[in-house]
């Protein structure tokens, strides 16, 4: 789950970092309120940035700088409502523009690879890390925390002297590689990007300037299996901006993740449903989806899952394999007929039931006319073959 920068800046605040002020806006008249609260708190400019939970708001047009109240407004009513690939702004975060000196990229993120936390730097900030990947993958520094004793201070400074940011900033860079790794494991997140890290000028009530780092961008991805143990940020899930796809899975209970090919697939277990797709995949086809409907389920989950592989118009073929243990074949078996039963399109279907229950489902599979299949290998063969035969129709 993805969390907007507004929210994702309060996590960053909660584990000790460097994070300007801010307020969020939902319309031009609140921000021109709290744009020349700002300015006449001394900030020279202010920056408006659309809250959208995508990557390049800046690129797309989505963060402006505003040198009055009038400009705040009239930079507001443009972000407001505009159209970020394909997400309507609804609201926009406001606050004291940065004078910024350079830009840095600083994240935690987990590698499963190494089974380790990352902290990734890199002194090419601003621009999208996968650009800088692509085409300088030296310029990016990386460390792996210890699993239990976590991220020392050594790593901490060689990664700062790395980017450039020994000297005056190294404190600062420590406690903030530091405090990126607090903020991931605190709230159970796979990703806290801040881009850019920057060095900003300040000046001080009595005029004196000085050099700091602060975080003006935060990108928080938490871990949805971690949401149970937190129930406040569970509630921050932006419905408006989630796939419909995805919001009707979990609220049925179900792992479903789209794809690109054109088989969909029924599975319960995780396991099974990855073998499922290896064996379309080496039956010649591309699946559709991975789908489990994990165990026990009832003819209503099935239905619903049914429902989640058609709203996919790529969808030719359907293959149903299922392994019955505590799902019971038989309830598959109705629940697929169910299905069929409010179809809204025509797709051909291939089952295979094991297991718990089977006798009795294949007896339903066949008077209702299913296609069955003895085997996994059988099954995805048909499958794909169906698939084949509505592509060339
Ligand atoms: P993103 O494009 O979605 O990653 O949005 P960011 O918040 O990272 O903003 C994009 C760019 O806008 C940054 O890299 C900065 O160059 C610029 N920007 C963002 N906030 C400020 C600010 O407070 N002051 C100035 N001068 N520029 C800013
Ligand atoms: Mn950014």
């Amino acid at each position: 789950m993805k969390l907007q920068e507004f929210h994702a800046k309060s996590l960053l605040r909660a584990a000790g970092l460097p994070v300007p002020p801010w307020s969020v806006a939902t319309t031009p008249a609140e921000v021109r309120q709290q744009a020349s609260d700002y300015l006449r708190d001394g900030a020279g400019r202010v920056v408006v940035k659309a809250q959208v939970l995508v990557g390049g708001r800046g690129k797309a047009g989505g963060v402006k700088l505003a040198a009055s109240a009038d400009e705040a407004e009239a930079v507001g009513r443009a972000i407001l409502g505009m159209d970020i690939k394909g997400i309507t702004v609804r609201r926009v975060l406001v606050a004291p523009a940065a004078d910024i000196v350079s830009e840095f990229y600083l994240a935690a993120t987990l590698d499963r690879a190494a089974q380790r936390i990352l902290v990734m730097g890199s002194a090419e900030g601003g621009v999208e890390i996968e650009q800088v990947a692509a085409q300088r993958p030296e310029a990016i520094v990386r460390v792996h925390a210890h699993p239990l004793l976590g991220l020392f201070d050594f790593q901490a400074r060689e990664l700062a002297f790395a980017l450039g940011l020994g000297g005056t900033h190294l404190r600062s860079a420590v406690a903030l590689a530091k405090g990126l790794v607090a903020c991931l494991l605190a709230n159970d997140a796979d990703l806290v990007e801040v881009n850019p890290l920057a060095i900003v000028r300040e000046r001080a009530p009595d005029g004196t300037e000085g050099l700091a780092l602060q975080c003006l961008d935060a990108k928080v991805t938490l871990d949805d299996s971690g949401l149970p143990r937190h129930p406040d940020l569970a509630a921050l899930r932006d419905l408006d901006e989630e796939d419909p796809t995805d919001a009707a899975a979990r609220a049925e209970g179900l792992s479903f993740i789209k794809l690109a090919g054109n088989i969909g697939c029924m599975v319960n277990g995780a396991g099974l449903a990855m073998t499922t797709m290896d064996l379309v995949q080496r039956a010649g086809g591309q699946p559709a989806n991975f789908l489990d409907i994990g165990g026990g389920a009832r003819a209503d989950k099935v239905a619903a899952a049914m429902r989640l592989i058609l709203a996919d118009p790529n969808v030719q073929a359907i293959l149903v394999n299922i392994f019955g243990g505590i799902t019971r074949g038989d309830e598959v078996a109705r629940g697929l007929i169910e299905a069929r039963g409010q179809q809204s399109r025509e797709v051909p279907m291939v089952v295979r039931i094991v297991g718990t229950n089977a006798r009795e489902a294949a007896a339903i599979l066949e008077a209702a006319a299913f296609e069955t299949a003895s085997s996994l290998d059988d099954a995805a063969e048909k499958a794909v073959a169906a698939a084949r035969r509505a592509t060339a129709a």
